[in-house]
């Protein structure tokens, strides 16, 4: 087995003779992911197995890195763990993809040569939130509210006292 990838693949070919494909992909050579992300550094170690399930010829894909995100709160960076096996069963067809049973998900084929960074960037596409934010960034925002709170609080303390002035001169009127 090679550690390297190879830069295209056959999948239905690789299905046929029941391949197996590892090695280690950079997150810097995703060009569709680097775009969204808040740094390119990382890799991703990548586990491949095809074969057969009667007659559908199917790829497990396994991915087990981390990207940087960027937390949509902050703008800072957000460490986001990938370790994930998905199942995929190959189609030639929208047709095709729409019986596909439910274990799988569709991988689309439309040529004998995939490039294998692509299809692998469609996957990890997929697992990255849409709006990525840090956990603890809920607090740093309540924590500026809390900048906002002591003024809130002086003008209730301002507002309440013309009231407390008030029945304080009740109280000593009676
Ligand atoms: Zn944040």
């Amino acid at each position: 087995m090679s550690q390297q990838l190879p830069e295209f693949i056959d999948p239905f070919h690789q299905a046929d003779k029941r391949g197996q494909l590892h090695g280690h992909l950079a997150v810097k050579n995703l060009r569709r992911l680097t775009d969204i992300l808040y740094s390119n550094e990382g890799d991703f170690a990548v586990f491949m197995v095809f074969g057969k399930e009667g007659r559908q010829a199917f790829c497990e894909l396994s991915l087990d890195g981390a990207v940087y995100l960027k937390c949509q709160n902050c703008l800072e960076s957000i460490e986001f763990k990938i370790n994930t096996m998905t199942k995929l069963g190959m189609v030639n067809s929208f047709e095709q993809a729409d019986k596909l049973s439910d274990e799988y998900e569709p991988l689309l084929i439309k040529d004998e040569k995939v490039l294998l960074n692509d299809m692998i960037e469609d996957e990890l596409l997929l697992l990255i939130p849409v709006f990525p934010k840090h956990t603890h960034c809920k607090f740093e925002s309540l924590s500026s509210l809390s900048l906002v709170r002591p003024t809130l609080n002086q003008a209730a303390v301002i507002k309440k006292n013309p009231f407390s002035i008030l029945s304080d001169l009740k109280k000593n009127g009676e």
